[in-house]
């Protein structure tokens, strides 16, 4: 299934997609918390349909518009990323190109938005935002202890997500936080695909275009650390809550790869793709 959350004659109703229409499973005054709510239930599959309207009829918002918690972020997670985030000196405090272990931080819940909303770069007084198309995980139930070969059956799903970042702000505070966290600065969408939906994993391929521009452009595969060791680090010593979304990484091919950097501006349309789970666009605004 494609689990869904948008707007529809000015309310918001959660379901899924069927080709292109939006099936309406929840038009209630939780709707915003629908989707969210179904991944804990456990998703059986089972979410009984109210109405169906096209999908040209809707505005689709972030698929979870309000996270449980923050968004549980890996940093230098592809070879050749690494290298270029490396050597373009905004790597505060780093002693290695290509880490020994996973880098993970994370990327505040309030600064998620839907798939063509605006990222407001204005609020960025640094004005050095740059895009990192990545694959979002989502966990399905509660993972404490999970070895790798079990690490696949904690997973509910897969989505979209645009780990925007403020490069000067990110170097400045030394931690990621501030400079993750901008508000409007975690497009996500447009849909989550269940894990079922994806037969191979490991070939899912991701392209970041910039005004029609490619940019960004691997596979899965290529991840330094891959989804079951990601699981396995961090249920080694903590604990993942279904519904807790980790993006894994993202490939080479940011602005700040450039040289001189290629920060978006205002008016630049963001869009990620990969296989299986659409397109994510966003205007900076
Ligand atoms: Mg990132």
């Amino acid at each position: 299934m494609k689990l869904i959350t948008f707007e529809h004659e000015g309310r918001l109703k959660a379901g899924y997609l069927d080709g292109k229409t939006a099936v309406i499973c929840d038009d209630g005054p939780r709707a915003n918390e629908a989707v969210l709510d179904y991944i804990r239930g456990g998703g059986t599959g089972d979410w009984p349909e109210k109405a169906r309207v096209a999908l040209a009829d809707v505005h689709l918002k972030a698929p979870v518009p309000e996270p449980l918690r923050d968004i549980i972020c890996v940093g230098k997670n592809y070879h050749a990323h690494a290298a270029e985030f490396f050597g373009s000196g905004f790597d505060s405090g780093a002693m290695e190109e290509v880490p020994s272990n996973p880098v993970v931080f994370s990327k505040a819940m309030t600064s998620v938005v839907g798939p063509g909303d605006d990222v407001l770069a204005s609020l960025d007084p640094t004005r050095s935002v740059d895009y990192e198309g990545e694959l979002g995980v989502i966990i399905g139930k509660t993972a404490r202890r999970v070895s790798k070969a079990d690490a696949y059956d904690y997973v509910f799903g897969y989505v979209i997500v645009n780990d925007v970042t403020s490069r000067e702000l990110q170097k400045k505070h030394n931690q990621w936080l501030i400079g993750k966290g901008v508000d409007t600065f975690c497009p996500m969408g447009p849909w989550i695909a269940t894990a079922d939906e994806i037969t191979d994993v490991d070939a899912m391929e991701l392209e970041t275009k910039i005004n029609g521009e490619s940019r960004q452009k691997a596979t899965v595969r290529d991840m330094v650390f891959d989804i079951p060791t990601l699981i396995e680090t961090l249920t080694a010593t903590g604990t993942l809550l279904p519904g807790d979304i980790i993006a894994t990484g993202t490939p080479a091919g940011v602005g700040i790869g450039f040289k001189p950097p290629k920060y978006v501006q205002k008016g630049d349309v963001m869009a990620v793709s990969i296989t299986g789970l659409g397109t994510l666009e966003n205007t900076v605004g």
